[in-house]
């Protein structure tokens, strides 16, 4: 053995390849225990949800096979974080540990308190930057404030940054023996789970990248907001759960080059981005970002509203075909997740926290950063310069879902219908309409434009 026994503290980072904490405790060849801990404060906190939780198991059995094909093994614990990072540290002989800057206060906090416990036990903490986020929150600023607050001035200044090169997976992971590991989760034990949902896993992380920026990059910038056609990545499960490198993901499709691939790296920087504006507001997670004073709908109305939300029922074909997506396959096309949070919040006029929480408890990717400040950015309350604008969901459907084919998939009581009917299936008359098992809207779009404008009063804002 090389000296004493590093640890490796995974978090958001289930990888091998491009892993700063896990490269620095391999170097020079020490011993290594690459550590997992299933910390009951993360359910408590919210974020355990069973889609996340069925990904993290796929995750887990990944990251183990990777490990083990180097010589090594993850090892698996079950309790607080602090107090299972210092038993392995003290049954290992362990005298640093390495693992991933968080951005959330949740992570900060932990962090903190295990800076403090190694200490008691001689023992290092070492926390890298880069790992989770492409650009470090924290590393860019304008003058005169911690951070951006608004998204094009950060991504001038985001682009012009010099990225590390991504890094290789270490050759060899030596684990001592000594290190006890509990059962690994697995998929099929989770309840609850969505039928489609993805499979997890760096090996098949690294596919979808692979694959995507090969056959479907080049043709991103045109068809992004192609609901039917699904044309985005879909990696940001991958990206949240850190099984593809934000970094890598970023120098492979500069690689490739041209407006397809520039589109998708751009989206990744929205990405850094609200993650440096809850790392410097952590409060933004449960908190306004910029109040509006809203006085949000309460009381049984409200609650039936957001029922008919949350089931794909508000007679709206595009938001209850993309509130029907979640629910089956735990994930959302952006355009739809844009459209469905337009509309509780600004149509329904709904508060954002009631939304954020539904697609954080079904949603894979379901992240803090980029869920709560993509809604607040949606509802007018966040980053948006633009905070009074409405989506209109029927013609979001006709320029994103012109043939509806979208709503058709989700929404198979509409199925038989062609344009423009399967977007506004109440133009149907007679015995059509009466044969048409799908519910009457909610509320007319004019009235609940009205009732918004009323609230943000003064605020006139074109709908779009
Ligand atoms: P692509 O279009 O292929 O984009 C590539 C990557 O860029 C994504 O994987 C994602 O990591 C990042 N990205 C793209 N758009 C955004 C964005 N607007 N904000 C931040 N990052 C972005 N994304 C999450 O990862 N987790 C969430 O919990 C989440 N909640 C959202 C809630 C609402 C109300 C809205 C409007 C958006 C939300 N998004 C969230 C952002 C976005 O919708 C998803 O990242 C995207 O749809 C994922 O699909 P994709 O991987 O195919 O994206």
């Amino acid at each position: 053995m090389n000296g004493p026994a590093a640890v490796v503290l995974f978090t958001s980072d289930l990888r091998v390849h491009d892993h700063p904490p896990l490269r620095a405790a391999t170097t020079g060849g020490r011993d290594v225990v690459p550590l997992f801990v299933r910390d009951p404060a993360v359910d408590r906190a919210g974020f355990a949800a069973p889609n996340r939780l069925a990904f993290l198991a796929d995750c887990l059995a990944d990251l183990d096979r990777a490990l083990r094909g180097r010589g090594g093994r993850l090892v698996l614990r079950d309790g607080d974080t602090v107090a299972e990072v210092c038993a392995v540290v003290r049954e290992a002989g362990a005298d640093e540990v390495h693992m991933a800057a968080g951005c959330s206060a949740f992570a900060r906090v932990r962090e903190e308190r295990l800076r403090r416990a190694l200490e008691a036990e001689r023992c290092r903490l070492h926390v890298h930057d880069g790992v989770i986020t492409a650009v470090p929150p924290g590393d860019l600023a304008p003058q005169g404030s911690d951070h951006f607050a608004v998204f094009t001035p950060y991504f001038r200044r985001w682009v012009a940054e010099p990225l590390r090169a991504p890094l290789a997976a270490p050759r060899a992971v030596r684990v001592p023996s000594a290190v006890r590991s509990a059962e690994p989760p697995s998929r099929s034990a989770v309840p609850g789970v969505s039928r489609g949902l993805a499979a997890g896993g760096e090996t098949e992380g690294r596919k979808r990248l692979g694959s995507w920026l090969a056959r479907h990059a080049d043709a991103y910038e045109e068809r992004h907001d192609d609901l039917a056609g699904d044309a985005t990545s879909r990696l940001s499960p991958h990206l949240h759960f850190g099984t593809v490198s934000a970094v890598e993901a970023v120098h492979r499709a500069r690689g490739r080059g041209g407006p397809g691939a520039e589109a998708f790296v751009r989206q990744l920087c929205w990405r850094d981005f609200h993650h440096q504006v809850l790392a410097a507001r952590p409060r933004a997670a449960t908190d306004d970002y910029r109040p509006r004073h809203d006085r949000w709908r309460r009381g049984p109305g409200a609650e039936a509203d957001l029922a008919a939300w949350r089931e794909g029922r508000t007679g709206y074909p595009l938001v209850d075909a993309a509130m029907r997506q979640l629910a089956h396959e735990g994930w959302m096309h952006n355009r739809g997740r844009l459209v469905a949070a337009s509309f509780l919040t600004k149509t329904l006029y709904v508060d954002w926290r009631a939304g954020a929480r539904h697609f954080l408890d079904l949603l894979v990717d379901g992240d803090l950063a980029n869920n709560q400040l993509n809604w607040q950015w949606v509802a007018g309350t966040g980053t948006d310069t633009r905070p009074n604008r409405v989506l209109n969901p029927v013609r979001q459907g006709r320029r994103y879902d012109p043939e509806g084919a979208y709503v058709r998939r989700w929404v198979p009581e509409l199925a038989g219908l062609g344009a423009p009917e399967v977007h506004e299936p109440w133009r149907l008359t007679g015995p059509d309409r009466a044969a048409l098992d799908y519910p009457e809207p909610v509320i007319g779009l004019a009235d609940g434009l009205a009732r918004f404008r009323a609230a943000r009063e003064g605020l006139l804002a074109p709908e779009e």
